[in-house]
């Protein structure tokens, strides 16, 4: 039992929903005798970019045994109590207008945040359990509210208002909170209790469909990591979704994922067709619900423990992401959400998508792993030109690694070996008493080798550590499927990326040795008109229709406010070049793709 003497408290109220404040009040009953110290995480797990939350407390004050005390701002996040001999109360308010999965948002309509947002760390007081009162706004207006977390229960009943509790800061953090009046969907996964709460207004939400199909990916990935027990890593998971007009993201965390979707992107009552927007949420899903096992347990040695007043510096986001992005697919496949046509389609995206960018060329997923901080959570137009994102070019490598693992042991291992492999070794016991370390850069390399009776060596050389090409071509090809360049009959292209901009048509990116590069243009001109029919945000696919690749047009444009023109010669879109196409021979290609496409084992 926690009592009143050994716990750090919080008090959390939506104050002011129209004006986006939550007040926070922290209560240390044994203060530091030198002077309490406090401080905000300038990040949050997960999303690699310093993000300064403690820009949005807009007042802070501190009292000890009620009387005001001095509280002295030693760094952009810190505070500093004047020595104080009894109860020290901190009070502050916090700015929540972040409409995001990584900060805090409040309105009248419903209220989230991350503790990262929220919760001062009380310095040396990180290892104590930490209880949280959860208080709804005041009126009548609120009075529908529930709440929804995965961080326990302490005195409140479930989705009610109430104190939860945390064993330490770390996981106090980890458990966002939601509350309003949101649409609650609950089905069990192998025997632990899953439940979706959607907010925002969805007419005619199809949740038994969305349950049932949440369903099965959550019980493959169960199995997948425990296939003898089928035990689930946590008691209880919770889904916390957002649904907007248009938007898309998800953070994951140890029981629970913060997920922002597009209405559209959900399953309506009376269509049973798998659209592309539902298999692109459901895959959402199953990627963060993987990362339950791959970050949140199985974690690189720099996280155990996090240090969130500053970058951590790992090469690893690769397989922490790209493997995660790798099995997200996969286990849509796996659970039987999508087919393989389906699966292999999903794939052939990816190849396409990262063969578009010259950036690969330059930076390897270990770098834009290192420098995820500066580059990938920071690009701007020249992004396609300099870096790699290791989510895409990650999970291709994972790919590859499948592959390869599967062709030279003739389909005895597996990367889902290794991968239950890193589990029992470095995840399993994370958050048991004796606690986890995490895994080092060495120790993964060394991991494969030891499992699969491989050197891979020369694999993560090229892969992970190279910037040529993935051999896929040849590794598929062993798996009886022909990837083939398609540059005759791609569509006409200007190897652009566009913006809107109002009803303009902006260059957001220009891709190195493209066609637009050739001509001239720059990211950030504005297209008026091509051979001298306008151009518009929505239009200028029409247009271009109209050419065959190789053919020459007169592109007018601005270049800030002065006007332009270029003669363009269009090439091949490079984002429809690559396609794949199972065959039916040799056997021995079909078995091995069938036991990769089919098999648990
Ligand atoms: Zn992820």
């Amino acid at each position: 039992m926690a009592t009143r003497r050994e716990s750090v408290q919080y008090r959390i109220v939506p104050v002011d929903p129209a004006l986006h404040l939550f007040e926070v009040t922290l209560t240390i009953v044994k203060p530091a005798s030198e002077g309490q110290q406090v401080s905000l995480p300038a990040w949050i797990p997960g999303s690699y970019m310093i993000r300064e939350f403690a820009r949005n407390i807009v007042s802070i004050s501190a009292r000890c045994e009620g009387r005001k005390v001095r509280l002295t701002k030693l760094d952009k996040h810190t505070w500093q109590a004047a020595p104080c001999k009894g109860e020290l109360q901190i009070q502050y308010r916090v700015y929540a207008w972040d409409l995001s999965v990584r900060a805090a948002h409040l309105d009248q309509t419903h209220g989230f945040f991350n503790g990262t947002s929220v919760f001062l760390k009380v310095h040396g007081k990180e290892a104590l359990p930490h209880i949280v009162d959860i208080q709804p706004p005041e009126g009548d207006a609120y009075a529908a509210w529930r709440v929804a977390t995965s961080l326990p229960e302490h005195k409140a009943r479930r989705h009610r208002f109430g104190t939860y509790i945390a064993g330490d800061y770390d996981e106090l953090i980890d458990h966002p909170v939601e509350m309003g009046e949101f649409e609650l969907i609950r089905f069990d996964a192998h025997g632990v209790p899953h439940e979706m709460a959607i907010t925002g207004r969805v007419p005619r939400l199809d949740k038994a469909r969305l349950a049932a199909d949440l369903k099965k990916i959550c019980e493959a990935q169960i199995a997948f990591f425990e296939p003898a027990s089928r035990a689930a890593p946590m008691d209880r998971y919770v889904f916390l979704t957002l649904a907007v007009g248009d938007g898309y993201g998800g953070l994951e965390h140890r029981a629970s994922t913060a997920l922002i979707c597009a209405r559209n992107d959900l399953p309506v009552i009376g269509q049973a067709e798998m659209s592309d927007a539902y298999r692109g949420f459901l895959g959402l899903c199953s990627h963060e619900y993987f990362h339950t096992w791959n970050v949140k347990r199985i974690k690189p040695a720099v996280f155990a423990p996090y240090d969130l007043s500053q970058e951590n510096y790992t090469t690893l986001l690769w397989l922490f992401e790209g493997f995660t992005s790798y099995y997200d697919d996969l286990m849509l496949l796996r659970s039987g959400v999508i087919d393989s046509s389906a699966y292999l389609k999903l794939i052939e995206k990816t190849i396409n998508n990262v063969q578009r960018g010259s950036g690969r060329l330059k930076q390897s997923v270990a770098e834009s792993s290192f420098d995820a901080w500066t580059k990938y959570y920071r690009q701007d137009e020249n992004a396609p030109n300099a870096i790699v994102s290791y989510y895409a070019k990650g999970s291709l490598v994972a790919l590859l690694l499948d592959l390869v693992i599967r062709r030279d042991t003739k389909g005895r291992r597996s990367l889902d070996d290794v991968m239950r492999a890193l589990w029992r070794r470095y995840g399993r016991d994370f958050y048991s008493a004796k606690g986890g370390r995490g895994v080092s850069e060495p120790e993964v390399e060394a991991l494969f080798d030891e499992i699969t009776g491989l050197t891979l060596k020369p694999v993560f050389d090229l892969a992970v550590r190279g910037t040529r090409d993935l051999p896929l071509a040849e590794a598929l090809a062993g798996f009886g499927i022909a990837l083939t360049d398609r540059r005759t009959g791609a569509a006409p292209s200007m190897a652009v990326r566009t913006q809107r901009d109002g009803s303009d048509c902006k260059l957001g990116a220009v891709h190195q040795g493209g066609a637009a590069h050739k001509a001239g243009l720059s990211a950030g001109d504005v297209l008026v008109a091509i051979d001298g029919l306008r151009v518009t945000s929505g239009n200028l696919d029409g247009l271009l229709k109209r050419y065959r690749v190789g053919d020459t047009i007169s592109v007018h444009a601005f270049r800030r406010d002065e006007l332009m023109q270029w003669d363009l010669t269009l090439e091949p879109d490079a984002a429809s070049q690559s396609v794949l196409e199972p065959r039916e021979k040799p056997m021995t290609a079909v078995k091995l793709r069938n036991s990769w496409l089919r098999s648990q084992k």
